[in-house]
């Protein structure tokens, strides 16, 4: 950081964040200097409670504080089920709808050859260990309706359809390009509740 120009370093790096412009930019960084004591402790604590404590579940490879994330040490779910979501935040969403209560699987991505992102970027590997491991009866794609999300969805089938598990996908509720987080949860319900099968055992 250049001297004297603390602010303007603060107001890039938070320019860096999806959806935030230069003014919102601007607004937070005011927002943090009415109080500074105060406001940037609480945000520095924040982020490093984050950093400290948040790693990824060894199971399903979402969020979790310790081991195993909160969702696959509770014994009340579903472990017959696998939802396979390509961020944290889908998974986040569907939990939201209430409605499904089995186990997930964050594959970290979508495959995008022209990004560079195979297989071997994404958490695949993983999820066939666990079903070898675990044989679950159902996996349920749960994909956005995209170039990347098709691929991905086709390619992971591809690998599964031969081992007698039963798999499904998200009814074609979901708009075509749609992202998951853009759906409302009646939306979303609705294409949990209306799941397709794409190979049924
Ligand atoms: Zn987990």
């Amino acid at each position: 950081v250049v001297e004297g120009q603390s602010i303007e370093n603060l107001i890039r790096v938070l320019m860096a964040f999806p959806g935030v412009g230069r003014r919102s930019a601007e607004r937070m960084v005011y927002f943090l200097m009415i109080d500074p004591s105060k406001r940037i402790s609480v945000l520095t604590e924040a982020l490093h409670a984050v950093s400290e404590r948040v790693r990824r579940c060894r199971t399903c490879n979402g969020f979790a504080e310790s081991d195993l994330c909160s969702i696959c040490s509770d014994p009340r779910r579903d472990e017959t089920r696998v939802c396979v979501v390509a961020e944290p935040r889908d998974l986040d969403a569907i939990e939201r709808t209430g409605i499904y209560r089995g186990l997930y699987h964050v594959l970290d991505g979508l495959l995008s050859p022209l990004d560079g992102i195979g297989p071997r970027e994404l958490s695949i590997e993983q999820l066939l260990h666990r079903i070898q491991n675990n044989r679950p009866e159902e996996i349920l794609m749960a994909l956005s309706s995209t170039v990347e999300g098709d691929a991905t969805t086709s390619y992971i089938i591809d690998l599964l359809k031969s081992t007698g598990i039963s798999l499904t996908r998200l009814a074609r509720g979901v708009p075509a390009g749609g992202s998951l987080e853009y759906l409302d949860t009646r939306t979303l319900s609705q294409a949990l509740t209306g799941r397709e099968h794409i190979v049924e055992q």
